[in-house]
């Protein structure tokens, strides 16, 4: 595998003062990474995103928005996000890195990728900032994938604790993207239904695997192996996206599951393990995580994963929840447009 990460110092500087999405994140993840050699991939300096490939998702409002709220100071965006003077230089690089990202693994010149910085993203709507997230990073790398490189079907698979609404919103209408959630409910932002599938061409392009608080690794991993899986061959991706949230990790603050690092390392084993049997790249747009060391660990793990050899089938345990998923599969068959 040659395997690269982005990553840059900007990511630093986007400060919302004591908060949970806070630059320490950051500091511990590379503090990890470069006592292992960066887990088998090679650091590189990410880009800014052009203002081209943030209008491919974000209305010019929305990002002048964003550019004009920091080069002033900063201030709230809503009750949980707001800018610092550092804010649009740290959201410009962070999605300027999964666009590099994609460049490197549709180019050939990588076959795995990580693009490692904050703000994350996940949440922000086509024109609406929330929940901790400016751009949509992951979105903005997907659009980057058919814009520039002509891929007519990309995964994403978002396994953050919170349901990705904004990559759902701004995905909902095309078949694509197929997004593929797992996360807690309820639990912020409320969204992230099964029965919320998309809409028009995009009809059956979103799946939300909606798990209880208190899920673990039996039941994460199993939903990973046994329903994202299949549904991924179905559509034969030509590029795999994870929008890689660590905060079902047990120790998170601000979540109930019960996820450990091992169980980060199995999901990522299957989406190795997936990218492998199609022949198509994999790379990670880093969201959430707010317990540093667990995050910082279990990213880690996800990288040192995808360095290494393709790991067999996980042991997949029985729960409720995956007989419940299947039975759900069973009555909605996966889909290629
Ligand atoms: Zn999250």
């Amino acid at each position: 595998m040659t395997c690269v990460l982005f990553r840059h110092p900007s990511s630093l500087e986007h400060d919302m003062g004591p908060h949970p999405e806070q630059p320490a994140r950051i500091t511990a993840i590379e503090r990890e990474l470069e006592a292992c050699d960066w887990a088998g991939f090679t650091p590189r300096e990410s880009p800014a995103a052009t203002d081209a490939q943030l209008r491919a998702v974000h209305p010019a409002a929305h990002v002048e928005r964003i550019r004009a709220l920091a080069e002033a100071g900063g201030g709230p965006i809503d009750g949980d996000t707001r800018l610092s003077r550092g804010s649009w230089d740290a959201a410009r690089h962070a999605a300027g890195g999964a666009v590099a990202m994609v460049d490197a693994l549709l180019s050939g010149a990588a076959t795995r990728g990580a693009a490692v910085h904050r703000p994350p993203g996940h949440h922000c709507e086509t024109a609406v900032p929330m929940g901790f997230c400016l751009l949509n990073n992951v979105a903005v790398a997907a659009r980057h994938a058919r814009d520039a490189h002509g891929v007519g079907r990309v995964l994403v698979l978002d396994w953050d604790v919170h349901h990705g609404n904004g990559t759902e919103e701004i995905f909902a209408g095309t078949d694509q993207v197929l997004f593929c959630s797992l996360h807690e409910h309820p639990l912020y932002p409320g969204t992230g239904r099964p029965a919320d599938r998309g809409h028009g061409p995009g009809a059956g392009f979103t799946l939300n695997l909606p798990l209880p608080a208190g899920s673990g690794d039996p039941e994460w991993t199993g939903l990973v192996e046994r329903v994202v899986l299949p549904v991924a061959r179905a559509y034969d991706p030509g590029l795999l996206l994870v929008s890689a949230g660590y905060d079902a990790h047990r120790d998170d603050p601000l979540a109930s599951c019960l996820v450990t690092d091992e169980g980060f390392a199995t999901m990522a084993g299957s989406v190795h393990r997936l990218a492998d049997e199609l022949g198509v790249p994999l790379g990670l747009v880093l969201e959430g995580g707010y317990d540093v060391a667990a995050l910082a660990r279990s990213l880690r793990r996800t990288l040192e994963t995808w360095s290494g050899p393709v790991p067999p089938a996980p042991a997949v345990v029985p729960t409720p929840i995956l007989e419940a998923a299947e039975g759900w599969i069973e009555r909605h068959p996966p889909l290629r447009p």
